[in-house]
């Protein structure tokens, strides 16, 4: 049985009050692109699947890039004139500027401001924000509550560091039959967003179970990373082995409400960007197919020109389109369980047909073979030719090598699942066999 039609099996509902658990249990946890938070969101995956955690050290040059500082930060908090806490990272890790350096200090109001940022446009949200590579400190607070601070005498503290110690990402691989491998990756750098990271981060913790132990073509690697320096840092450490990597997704803000998204691969027409065009046609959401581009997330650097590899990135909502992006309207409540697991079930699908995309050889290629005498022709409805028995004539017709089964589904209109089965029939009835090279 293929993965798709097992995982079909499975409980849709179910699968998605875990997938939503899992991101509800990784939500709390104050992540950023090094330290501990991002070490504990690792642990928490490799609770799931095998996973390598490789540490690299802070000054390791990767291509024009340097591993940066580690960032760990235990408390944060503004206290205002009367001395109590305003606004606290103990409530929200989104109250401090992601990278902030240490600082404790007393300050005026007007001095204060140039580190506070807020959305005059939500003013109930609280912003994300980062300083990763320029050192600074800040807070991030809802606009509602700017306005409310008086003048006066104000307090901060940020009980960072930002010290020599390592980048730290997690790598899972799965072997299969083939070397030739299945890139899947996701950022796991952002604090409190379950969208953008989480989602990504749990649907591919349950596609690495899902796959792990089955029996694969191609095999798979997992990396669990944070964003752009990570990507930077796996490419320069490998890059004497992507060759190897046929496909690969990159998967991200995959759990909210609206329907797909799939961005092409740098080169437009790969087998992973015919694939999931396929998947999503022939699913119930609607979708839509975006078109390159050099900005986003690790697809740029998978798709650098130095390195040009065929892989995509899959969303629901695309990055920075939707209001809630990078501010605390992100939460647990804009995922939600069911697009969740049917964003799992199109991973599912798509890793499906990258599976059993071959190319066969019609064994009896002059004129038709006798269908009927072998009982391959038997049409059970009304209908003057079933899907089924087109399938099984779009199959032998176009077996010849060259056409994979994806170029004969696409060219039937059929969907792939049967144009798959009518092989596997043909197979068995020996009027196919599979073309070695593919
Ligand atoms: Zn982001």
């Amino acid at each position: 049985m293929g993965f798709l039609e097992e995982f079909d099996q499975t409980d849709l509902v179910a699968a998605g009050k875990e997938l939503h658990g899992f991101a509800a249990e990784l939500f709390p946890i104050c992540r950023s692109i090094t330290g501990d938070g991002l070490r504990r969101t690792l642990a928490l995956i490799r609770e799931r699947i095998p996973l390598e955690t490789i540490e690299v050290p802070t000054g390791t040059i990767v291509f024009d890039w340097t591993v940066p500082k580690e960032w760990n930060v235990r408390d944060a908090y503004i206290k205002g004139p009367d001395g109590k806490r305003i606004v606290d990272f103990q409530q929200c890790n989104l109250h401090v500027v992601n990278y902030s350096a240490p600082v404790h200090a007393n300050m005026t109001l007007s001095e204060l401001k140039p580190h506070l940022f807020t959305l005059p446009d939500t003013p109930e949200w609280i912003p994300y924000r980062t300083s990763y590579y320029q050192e600074n400190w800040g807070f991030c607070l809802s606009h509602n509550q700017l306005l409310t601070l008086e003048d006066g005498d104000y307090s901060v503290s940020v009980d960072s560091t930002l010290e020599d110690g390592h980048l730290t990402y997690g790598e899972c691989y799965l072997q299969g039959r083939s070397t030739d491998e299945v890139l899947i990756s996701c950022h796991a750098c952002h604090p409190s967003l379950a969208n953008d990271n989480l989602s990504g981060l749990a649907v591919a913790t349950y596609l690495a179970q899902y796959l792990s132990g089955g029996d694969l073509r191609y095999s798979y690697r997992f990396l669990f990373i944070p964003g752009t320096i990570g990507a930077i840092t796996w490419l320069a450490r490998n890059r004497a082995n992507v060759d190897r990597i046929r496909h690969g997704l990159v998967l991200t803000c995959i759990g909210d409400q609206r329907g797909f998204h799939y961005k092409k691969s740098r080169c437009g027409d790969a087998e992973i960007d015919r694939v999931v065009a396929h998947v999503l046609r022939h699913q119930d959401e609607p979708f839509e197919m975006l078109e390159f581009s050099p900005y986003g997330y690790d697809e740029r650097q998978y798709c650098s020109p130095g390195f040009n590899l065929p892989v995509g990135c899959l969303m629901r909502s695309v990055w920075g389109s939707f209001p809630q992006y990078h501010t605390s309207a992100d939460n647990l409540d804009f995922i939600q369980p069911l697009p969740l697991a049917r964003s799992l079930r199109v991973c599912v699908a798509i890793v499906d047909l990258l599976e059993n995309n071959r190319r066969y050889c019609n064994q009896n290629p002059y004129c038709e073979p006798q269908l009927g005498r072998r009982d391959l022709y038997r049409s059970t409805g009304g209908e003057a030719i079933s899907q089924e028995i087109s399938a099984r004539l779009w199959v032998l017709n176009l077996s010849d090598g060259q056409h994979s089964l994806l170029d004969i589904a696409e060219r039937s209109g059929l969907p792939f699942s049967t144009i798959c089965d009518a092989a596997d029939l043909l197979s068995e009835n020996g009027l196919l066999a599979v073309e070695p090279r593919s």
